[in-house]
């Protein structure tokens, strides 16, 4: 298993240092783990990476790296958060620090004349006010070239029709194509409420995102897809891959990457599959 997205103590909201992560990893059958901390960040800056702890954070890396060696590949990444004007911030962390693999992300959009808008703030998602503001923001991320992977962009479905969804979408497919970046299969969505379609009430156990009806469009753009659990524990190590993977092969999903020193790495789906035997059908970097 891949898993492209997890989040350890240091981003102050989630639980389990990196070895606690590793390990829990290592027993759920992942061969292959980024650890995508949040960069630090003007937003919600205690609930993040501080800057004075990314030596701290990658050197933790890589001592599991050394203790687990051969038992599982470690790479080293961050959660960046986009928003307009964030881009010489982002550039000159990622000059600073040698990443596997960078995620951008939008969580925040700011509409005039209210307070901030979070992704996850359900009630809020529908409003064209709101949408205007973060299909520009996704805009941004894709046109902005310094990301190999947008996190979580359909994570709106959790309170936003899927049609609506895709309609705002589409028109930026061909700027996402051309960006060269990845669109995240981000398993989270099976683990998160929604609001149900029917009552507008916070349920559990409806699939929200990935989009389904979005993912023949990202196939046809010849996007490539990242896959994570976005694990805030370590008990969520891999949690949901295996089975969005199994859901999503039979609509077209063929291969998944990943990320070594921000070169993109493509492997057959079919062998990451119970069963399947590992292999890495298309190299696009260095050798592991
Ligand atoms: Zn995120
Ligand atoms: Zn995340």
């Amino acid at each position: 298993m891949i898993d492209s997205h997890s989040h350890t103590l240091y981003s102050k909201h989630a639980s389990g240092s990196v070895d606690e992560l590793v390990r829990a990893s290592i027993a759920a059958g992942i061969c292959i783990l980024t650890i995508t901390d949040h960069a630090p960040f003007h937003v919600d800056a205690d609930n993040r990476l501080l800057e004075s702890e990314l030596d701290c954070y990658f050197a933790d890396i890589e001592q599991a790296r050394m203790d687990y060696e051969g038992k599982i590949i470690i790479l080293q990444g961050l959660e960046f958060d986009y928003m307009p004007g964030s881009e010489a911030f982002t550039c000159d962390l990622l000059a600073r620090y040698p990443l596997d693999f960078a995620i951008g992300s939008v969580h925040y959009v700011e509409v005039p004349g209210e307070p901030m808008v979070k992704v996850w703030d359900l009630s809020r998602l529908a409003s064209d006010a709101f949408l205007d503001r973060y299909f520009a923001s996704l805009e941004g991320l894709f046109a902005c070239g310094l990301f190999d992977a947008v996190g979580h962009a359909d994570t709106l479905l959790r309170g936003l029709p899927e049609d609506v969804f895709v309609r705002r979408i589409e028109p930026l497919l061909a700027l996402l194509s051309r960006s060269n970046m990845a669109f995240e299969l981000n398993a989270s969505g099976l683990r998160k409420s929604s609001l149900c379609p029917l009552t507008g009430k916070e349920v559990q156990g409806l699939w929200s995102y990935p989009s389904q009806s979005l993912l023949p469009q990202l196939i046809g753009h010849d996007v490539p897809f990242t896959i994570g659990s976005d694990t805030h524990a370590p008990e969520d190590a891999g949690a949901g891959v295996t089975e969005l993977m199994r859901e999503l092969q039979p609509l077209g999903l063929g291969r998944i990457s990943y990320y070594q020193r921000r070169r993109r790495i493509d492997v057959d789906i079919e062998t990451l599959l119970p069963n399947g035997t590992f292999t890495i059908m298309k190299q696009g970097g260095a050798l592991l």
